[in-house]
């Protein structure tokens, strides 16, 4: 069973606490190990620029601001030998995966909805109605976020994901 190390858990502090009860739940049931890097729980209006700047986003943290900004998304980056790996897909969607299991098992959602960054292009759903792995995955795979509606095109995520 992994566990966050320090610097996750600081991060972790500072964001909503469904996210906090789901990262925590996550974790313990995952195959893979996982952390949240630097950038991946609150960030300010300036991180969020430099992320920006950098190409890493498409909100600039001003006229365009992240959920990051108000502690509503969380990136979950697998931790593989001994560093952060945005390469591994398999990794990323055993997280998702395993996110979404724990997040419909939560008692009370207080009205909230579970997005995940690798759905934001389910308009590629297939003929069969799933993900292709290889190219059809939205581009934000460490990134969740919670939202007052259902993600579009996803209505069971959970079920979708179980399929791939
Ligand atoms: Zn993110």
């Amino acid at each position: 069973m992994y566990k966050f190390g320090k610097q996750s858990k600081v991060r972790l502090a500072k964001v909503h606490h469904l996210l906090q009860e789901l990262a925590y739940a996550t974790i313990k049931k995952s195959e893979y190990d996982f952390g949240i890097p630097n950038t991946g729980g609150l960030r300010t209006a300036e991180m969020q620029k430099e992320l920006y700047d950098k190409g890493y986003s498409k909100l600039d943290g001003y006229k365009k601001k992240s959920y990051h900004q108000t502690g509503l998304a969380l990136d979950m980056v697998p931790y593989i030998e001994g560093k952060y790996t945005w390469q591994n897909k398999t990794a990323f969607l055993h997280i998702a995966r395993t996110a979404f299991e724990v997040w419909n098992q939560l008692e009370n959602h207080q009205g909230l909805f579970l997005h995940w960054g690798g759905f934001w292009r389910a308009k590629d759903l297939n003929d069969n109605n799933l993900l292709d792995l290889d190219d059809k995955l939205g581009w934000d795979l460490p990134h969740f976020e919670l939202r007052n509606k259902a993600q579009a095109n996803a209505m069971d995520i959970a079920e979708l994901l179980a399929n791939i």
